[in-house]
């Protein structure tokens, strides 16, 4: 029999075809992986698991468009970095920027899994159902296996960008490996292929490709390459200007040249992109996905998604990028981006002693940001990023009488999940049918749910409890390996590998 799942009594926020969002009482039924019904007075069948849903608001699931799910051992290590520092060079606490791809090298494939799980736990627990994963990992085959096999076994449904990279082959002297598309690299991609999708169909199979400076025919058979294989979104980082190198100058014009920018090309910023490519954007349907944390903070650009000029909302979405930089809360990035657009709108105003008429975005604009535009930049919005019947049951069940909640809940749903809520006020969390979280705490994970891909770790069902005291051990064995790094000739090495013009990072202008 299909296990059943009745949400009783809730407030049910639902898009109309205009992308409004309604918020009203219903019951919601789920069976098997799907949505069943969603209206009043629903009986519960023999046999199915009835959750009292008075005072709770029940939400679409978050889609998070951008994020390096494996980056939980580098939590709290960038907290005052700039990009440029996320990277590798850098003045201060040195030891502890060693980053991103660079990070990755010395990781085992070990770390990796534990590193993802523990990252695709923290997106569950704060209400991300599917999340787009820029797995810059691919050291060895074993450590994207790793990382799948951890996808699978989080719950959490993925589109997982497998991605090349130059990994680090030697800390002294400062050397990257040259062959970012080798024979193994390109034979990994297709038996991933062939074994995908993962998990019951929950995580599919993505490529995540920042060598967009590479010549034509290089980026032409890899993406024919990667569809070959089942992939059917390609994502990039693209922050224009803000990396004082050459490697990023104009992806979207360049692909665009090559003939390679449609629908399944989602940027990851866009920052500083002008209008002739948010008009390229627009025309090949491609996507933005923007995150606001690490934007504002390590100085991409102001977040593109609510930018007047642009005129590319109807293309941009949500994304968290490091989680080992800030929280993994897509209502927080929601929060983030209106506000500080809202600001970045009303000083012009101000600056000339007038005052503007009418606040700027709304909460419901910010919210859809967070969901039915990230199933769009997936080609997903025709199964999840809202709640209808017959989509996939990918939902959030917020406590709508909790202190932070209470009243704005009640007056305006969208409004208290935009701007009031926590992680905190989330008590369930729904990702195909299968609960991942129930009264505010995540279920047990099934550590052997990957064992097919990855067979590197031997432990079945453990609590989250048991995850975060395997993470912190994992994480002291890192450090360890990281304080030997000779810092002087990684940061050269870093200067070099990515045409760094020094004289462009100045203290102030
Ligand atoms: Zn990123």
């Amino acid at each position: 029999m299909v296990a059943s799942i009745l949400l009783q009594g809730g407030t049910v926020l639902t898009h109309d075809k205009h992308d409004h969002v309604h918020a009203a009482k219903a019951d919601l039924l789920i069976e098997g992986n799907l949505i069943k019904k969603i209206e009043s007075g629903l009986s519960p069948f023999p046999g199915t698991q009835v959750v009292d849903c008075t005072d709770k608001i029940i939400s679409p699931g978050f889609i998070d468009t951008h994020h390096h799910v494996w980056q939980t051992l580098l939590k709290g290590r960038h907290a005052n970095h700039t990009l440029v520092e996320y990277f590798g060079p850098g003045e201060q606490h040195s030891i502890d920027m060693k980053s991103r791809n660079f990070a990755a090298s010395v990781h085992s494939p070990k770390d990796i899994f534990w590193g993802e799980l523990g990252g695709a736990l923290e997106c569950l627990d704060v209400g991300t159902t599917t999340v787009v994963d820029h797995a810059s990992v691919n050291i060895s085959a074993d450590h994207s296996k790793a990382a799948i096999a951890a996808t699978v076994s989080s719950g959490i449904r993925s589109i997982f960008g497998y991605c090349p990279i130059a990994p680090v082959e030697n800390w002294k002297p400062f050397t990257l490996g040259q062959n970012l598309l080798a024979e193994w690299v390109l034979k990994t991609l297709e038996e991933l292929g062939l074994k995908s999708p993962f998990g019951n169909g929950r995580v599919q199979l993505g490529l995540a490709f920042d060598g967009t400076y590479l010549p034509k025919e290089v980026l032409m058979n890899l993406f024919s390459k990667a569809k070959a294989a089942g992939v059917k979104i390609i994502t990039t980082h693209y922050v224009r200007a803000a990396v004082p190198s050459q490697a990023q100058l104009k992806a979207i014009e360049t692909l665009h040249s090559h003939g390679l920018l449609d629908s399944s090309i989602l940027f990851s910023h866009g920052s500083n992109m002008d209008p002739d490519e948010a008009a390229l954007l627009l025309n090949t349907n491609s996507h933005v996905s923007v995150t606001p944390s690490t934007e504002l903070q390590m100085g991409h650009g102001e977040p593109v998604a609510f930018q007047s000029k642009l005129g590319i909302q109807s293309h941009c979405s949500l994304g968290i990028d490091c989680h080992s930089n800030n929280t993994a809360s897509i209502p927080g990035e929601m929060r983030l981006l209106l506000q500080s657009a809202r600001g970045t709108y009303n000083q012009p105003f101000l600056t000339q002693s007038k005052v503007p008429a009418k606040v700027y975005k709304t909460v419901e604009e910010a919210f859809n940001l967070g969901t039915i535009n990230g199933a769009r930049a997936i080609g997903m919005d025709d199964q999840i990023g809202s709640l209808a019947v017959g989509k996939l049951a990918d939902l959030v069940v917020f406590d709508a009488s909790s202190p932070s909640m209470v009243c704005g809940a009640q007056h305006d749903a969208v409004a208290a999940v935009v701007l009031h809520s926590s992680p905190g006020d989330i008590e369930m969390v729904v990702v195909d049918g299968v609960v991942r979280k129930q009264g505010t705490r995540l279920s047990a994970v099934d550590v052997a749910a990957g064992r097919g891909l990855w067979a590197g770790e031997e432990r079945d069902i453990l609590e989250w409890a048991d995850v975060a005291r395997i993470l912190v051990e994992r994480r002291e064995v890192l450090q360890e390996t990281l304080e030997k790094i000779d810092y002087d000739e990684a940061k050269a090495g870093v200067i070099r590998a990515f045409y760094v013009n020094e004289r462009n990072i100045v203290d102030s202008l």
